[in-house]
């Protein structure tokens, strides 16, 4: 599966000239020229990383880093037009994983992109390969338990997949249709439904108070995220 990347960028030249390199590279590249397409098309895409201009028309590029960081884990790679520290830092301070100051090489940013590619899919498997503590309860992603003091927990196979996929994606918000193509498949003809009735499920598990979830959180309006205890 080809890997999305969006590309931020208002000025068009570079911005098709990114996209096009990015494409030979056999990346899938979205684009968009403002904050706020960046924005819509980042909730549309669910892009692999995201190359961030600073310097944008309305909203800008901090305040686009901000509000995606919020939303999700995902790398973000900043590009400046100041050589000047300030920038730098403040691109880093806002959730940024990395930067690159213009002019650059496309070498340097092809080099810069698949760092933070590599650093995210290894901390993915990490997370696969490994047992997932969510407050008194623990996910051994691999082997598809779920366990309390120590005592495996009765979970349907689904329930546990869907668990799973939020495990993998924490932070990031998916929409009920999303979650239903990413965990059920793409001809799943179900309703969206499926998808509360299974986090309702998660929830009587995991939660202590399922009332009051902890971890997978509902986002009125838009669908569920989980949120991982911190450390
Ligand atoms: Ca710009």
């Amino acid at each position: 599966m080809k890997r999305t990347l969006l590309v931020v960028e208002d000025e068009p030249t570079l911005r098709e000239t990114l996209a096009d390199n990015l494409r030979r590279e056999g990346f899938r590249v979205v684009t968009a020229a403002d904050g706020s397409e960046a924005l819509a098309r980042f909730r549309e895409e669910r892009p692999t990383l995201v190359v961030l201009d600073l310097m944008l028309p309305g909203i800008s590029g901090i305040e686009v880093c901000r509000i995606i960081r919020r939303e999700s884990d995902l790398p973000i790679l900043m590009l400046t037009a100041k050589s000047g520290e300030v920038d730098k830092i403040v691109g880093l301070e806002v959730g940024a994983d990395d930067y690159v100051t213009k002019p650059f090489s496309l070498g340097e940013l092809l080099a810069r992109i698949r760092a933070l590619l590599r650093r995210s899919t290894a901390r993915l498997e990490a997370e696969a390969g490994s047992t997932v503590d969510l407050g008194e309860v623990t996910v051994d992603v691999a082997g598809h338990r779920l366990l309390r003091d120590g005592t495996a927990m009765p979970v349907k196979p689904k329930a546990f997949e869907l668990l799973a996929f939020l495990i993998r994606n924490p932070g990031q918000v998916f929409t009920r249709d999303q979650l239903l193509e990413r965990v059920w498949g793409y001809d799943y003809a179900g309703e969206t439904r499926t998808v509360d009735v299974h986090v309702h499920a998660l929830r009587s598990l995991i939660e202590d108070d399922p009332g009051a979830p902890r971890f997978i959180q509902t986002i009125r309006g838009v669908g569920y995220v989980l949120r991982r205890p911190s450390g």
